[in-house]
């Protein structure tokens, strides 16, 4: 009696801090990534003459916004004020959506962050330096952020490709977005603006990975 009693508790407690952490359903927390930019230590220098400074740290551990700002230069446009994430790469990634790309005039590769071998470079200018990059600029792929544990939660495994429904105002499901595990990582799916827009989706919206259903494995 005793140990179905205790089992009883066990299992209401679960369900408590399940409600409580959000996780009952099965929910991933929605993020959506304006575009930025990440430097390399030796861009950064040449751009502002001193390290960059933090100004505020993002939801994933170690990740932060920083004060400085950059100007990107494209062969038909140019975009103003956009935002440096620190710490510092080993190479400057640029990443936009494709209505920004179409601002610029670029014809942009959707890549998976780090992924930039091959992709079209940029001009940035920091207003008292202007530096060109060969490549790095990319339109950044779907993806879900997790820990060892959420991916055993979910039942899926590092670089696999889920389809997520996505439950806001124009419902979508996106069926081509990369689970990234990591021990430091919080559980978060990224999707840009353009991406959040075209399924009327923000940060409130309900995700959840419906299948796994291509069951391929990202060659990235
Ligand atoms: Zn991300």
């Amino acid at each position: 009696m005793n140990q179905i009693d205790n089992s009883l508790i066990e299992q209401v407690v679960q369900g408590v801090i399940a409600q409580l952490n959000g996780l009952d359903d099965n929910t991933i927390p929605l993020e959506l990534s304006n575009r930025h930019v990440h430097l390399s230590e030796k861009d950064s220098l040449e751009l502002f003459g001193s390290p960059l400074s933090r100004k505020q740290d993002l939801s994933q551990p170690g990740q932060y916004l920083c004060n400085e700002r950059l100007r990107i230069i494209g062969p038909k446009g140019v975009i103003d004020n956009v935002a440096i994430l620190g710490p510092t790469r080993e190479e400057s990634q640029v990443e936009l959506s494709l209505t920004d790309a179409r601002k610029l005039g670029m014809d942009l590769p959707i890549r998976q962050s780090g992924d930039i071998q091959g992709t079209p470079g940029i001009v940035l200018s920091s207003g008292k330096k202007i530096i060109a990059i060969d490549k790095g600029v990319i339109v950044a792929g779907r993806h879900i952020h997790m820990s060892p544990a959420d991916a055993k939660r979910f039942g899926v495994t590092d670089r696999q490709i889920v389809c997520v429904h996505m439950q806001g105002k124009r419902p979508a499901i996106f069926n081509d977005v990369l689970i990234r595990v990591h021990k430091d990582f919080k559980l978060a799916m990224h999707i840009d603006f353009d991406e959040a827009n075209g399924c009327g989706c923000d940060t409130s919206a309900k995700c959840q990975i419906v299948t796994a259903a291509t069951g391929a494995i990202c060659a990235n």
